[in-house]
């Protein structure tokens, strides 16, 4: 095999952008040679953002979000409704609803979905969590899962689990296409599926 033509700083740089999501070994070269030939103006500023970044991030404790403090930003705002949960799988879908600016109340966000394939059980996702916010009184509990699999299968596992609680169940409705993934849905659409919610 051929040696790269640079150093072995520049390698390494190249190996750890090729692990970003959409990023393979040829477009993280090309990515690393923008960040070279603009020391001043993009990489030295980026690595500072990324290790303040990393210096400062907190997964918030009741929702799971990811911010710079714990209670999240989200969970500490009193404008959103403390008795509506909405439950995502990741971090992304939480943005993406953001986004959306659809939803008022607060999040939790599982971190994962179900998966016999992956051994991803209930154990392994903030299902325990979630359950003691319900049981400190919410009224209603969005599942905003994935129209995956997975996200189905979770859904379905939390609504046997959430029946004993007397809490009102929904789900987001029409729009979410199957096997969509709601951080790929356009803004209007996640918010038209959020508000044809349906009560289960
Ligand atoms: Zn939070």
């Amino acid at each position: 095999m051929a040696a790269h033509p640079a150093g072995p700083e520049i390698e390494r740089l190249i190996q750890l952008l090729a692990k970003l999501p959409g990023l393979g070994p040829r477009s993280a070269r090309r990515a690393a040679l923008v960040l070279l030939k603009k020391r001043e103006g993009l990489l030295e500023p980026l690595s500072l953002a990324m290790r303040d970044a990393a210096a400062a991030i907190r997964t918030c404790e009741v929702c799971g979000n990811l911010d710079t403090s714990s209670p999240c930003q989200l969970c500490r705002d009193p404008r959103r409704d403390p008795a509506i949960l909405c439950v995502v799988e990741d971090v992304a879908d939480l943005w993406a609803l953001e986004r959306a600016s659809v939803f008022k109340g607060r999040y939790h966000v599982l971190g994962g979905a179900l998966s016999a394939l992956d051994g991803v059980t209930p154990e392994r996702l903030n299902v325990g969590s979630l359950l003691a916010r319900v049981r400190e009184g919410a009224e209603e509990v969005i599942l905003a899962m994935n129209a995956t699999v997975e996200g189905q299968t979770t859904a379905h596992y939390l609504m046997d689990a959430l029946a004993t609680y007397g809490v009102k169940v929904t789900r987001l409705a029409h729009g979410v296409p199957v096997g969509g993934e709601l951080d790929y849905l356009d803004e209007g659409t996640l918010s038209a599926a959020f508000k044809a919610r349906r009560s289960l």
